[in-house]
């Protein structure tokens, strides 16, 4: 029977349709309906065990799971508090599910910076990150554990301030609060612990982390075609966001034109493509990249 590599995945929640997506994208065939904790891809020799994704750091270390997708965040807490250690560390940065953990206080109130957290309390889920950055900073503040709905916390007199999660900053706004203070910015990570694979699950591993760069290299990559008067190629090939070489090809009855193609490796903005019709690109297109190997 072949060896399967197994991946921790949230099963519900902020993360797990975009680590689902992006498995897809990488052309593992699999479904998530019905209410199991394991999976299997159909296509390839992994299986998913879908979990909670405070488990899955201590899932990879223990074995459990050859690798897991969850936030550096939740990694990041679990190393710190797990008693003993967690041989799970990030592997690559996925590049979805950014939020930052803060720092955050009633809008109008006294606490504005760190150094006024001295003899305050803080409410968090994430005890092990505060009492990290507390400790590095001087501050001597109590921590209060929460589980959930630590927004809350301020407003019902549990703490001065909190310590939380936060994306676009609109349930802050909504309790009242504001961040004055980034502790960790984070993003998905894939994770894996220090062991060695066997032969045929590192196979599969390469294989996988192979086209998970494929698909992260190409989300931000577009192909751009345009047609541009051979005068200006220097000016426009240097316009051109993070692109190398450019394909120059003659256009059929005009001399002074060609058609120029280029894969640009960084965003392309309407405002590049403005510059390019300033330089006297005409017929601009630009298209996305579904996949990339090099
Ligand atoms: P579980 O049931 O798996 O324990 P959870 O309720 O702890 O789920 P979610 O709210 O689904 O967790 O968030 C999962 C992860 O998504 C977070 O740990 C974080 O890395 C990321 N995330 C991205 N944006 C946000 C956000 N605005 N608020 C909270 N988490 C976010
Ligand atoms: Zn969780």
């Amino acid at each position: 029977m072949t060896e399967r590599l197994r991946i921790a995945v949230q099963k519900k929640g902020r993360l797990a349709d975009d680590s689902f997506a992006l498995l897809k994208k990488c052309g593992l065939r699999f479904s998530v309906r019905g209410g199991g904790l394991l999976t299997r891809v159909k296509n390839l020799p992994i299986d998913l065990l879908l979990v909670r994704d405070d488990d899955i750091p201590a899932f990879v270390s223990t074995g459990a799971s050859d690798l897991g997708i969850a936030g550096e965040n939740i990694l990041v807490e679990e190393q710190l508090t797990t008693e003993g250690g967690l041989d799970a560390d990030v592997d690559r940065r996925l590049g979805f599910s950014r939020c930052s953990l803060c720092l955050a206080s009633e809008t109008d109130g006294a606490i504005r910076r760190p150094s006024d957290l001295a003899g305050t309390k803080i409410a968090t889920t994430y005890p092990g990150v505060l009492r990290k950055f507390l400790k590095d900073q001087n501050i001597n503040a109590k921590i209060v554990e929460m589980k959930g709905a630590v927004e809350l916390a301020p407003s019902i007199h549990i703490a001065e301030s909190i310590c939380d999660l936060v994306s676009s900053g609109a349930t802050l706004e909504a309790n009242g609060l504001s961040a004055f203070e980034t502790i960790l910015n984070s993003e998905a990570v894939l994770i894996k612990s220090a062991r060695k694979l066997s032969p045929a699950k590192q196979d599969i591993y390469d294989k996988l982390v192979r086209r998970i760069d494929g698909v992260t290299a190409s989300s931000d990559s577009k192909y751009i075609m345009l047609n541009a008067p051979k005068s200006a190629l220097a000016d426009i090939t240097a316009i051109l966001p993070g692109a190398d070489a450019p394909t120059v090809i003659p256009l059929a009855g005009q001399d002074d034109m060609v058609a120029v193609q280029a894969v640009c490796t960084e965003n392309v903005f309407w405002e590049t493509l403005e510059q390019l019709k300033a330089k006297g690109a005409r017929s601009i297109l630009v298209l996305p990249i579904e996949k990339m190997m090099a």
